[in-house]
């Protein structure tokens, strides 16, 4: 749960086409957005601060209109018009990270000395004798790297879009 206010949005459409679902939302405030736009999850903003859905690709963005695709299923139950937070996850590194296929990956035990201590996909802390995914210098955890690189669950590395 994000401990400080994001950015708001707006849902203007929900779509579900042959191939995906595709959300589209107006920034209200795009000058409080940095870094990629995707991934990232909507949030409730009033109330009880509750994740809707996630943003798994950005497919278009002009000017403040953005559309994103998800292979998230839930239902959102939010009124037309309403303030809804958008929760980016990563930075560039992270997202070039999971993207580049250019990258080789290889499995190592995660060694306390010389690596970062938590995986920057999911923030997890790692700890020794896990194993590790390692690409760049810093290591990733094996659920990231079976979600986001194996299976490409944010549709990022096979998508030509
Ligand atoms: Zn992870």
């Amino acid at each position: 749960m994000p401990d400080y206010e994001i950015p708001a949005v707006e849902l203007l459409t929900d779509e579900q086409t042959s191939q995906e679902r595709r959300i589209v939302l107006r920034l209200l405030e795009p000058d409080r957005i940095f870094g990629p736009l995707a991934p990232a999850s909507l949030w409730r903003l009033s109330g009880e601060m509750e994740s809707l859905l996630e943003l798994h690709r950005l497919i278009e963005a002009r000017g403040d209109t953005c559309v994103f695709a998800t292979s998230d299923r839930r239902p959102l139950r939010i009124a037309q018009g309403w303030r809804i937070g958008l929760g980016q996850w990563w930075t560039p590194y992270e997202l070039e990270l999971v993207a580049d296929t250019t990258l080789e990956w290889r499995k190592a035990p995660f060694d306390d000395e010389n690596m970062v201590d938590y995986c920057p996909l999911c923030y997890r802390g790692l700890e020794e004798p896990e194993p590790v995914w390692l690409a760049a210098a810093r290591p990733i955890c094996s659920d990231c790297h079976a979600k986001f690189i194996v299976t490409d669950y944010l549709g990022v590395r096979t998508s030509s879009r």
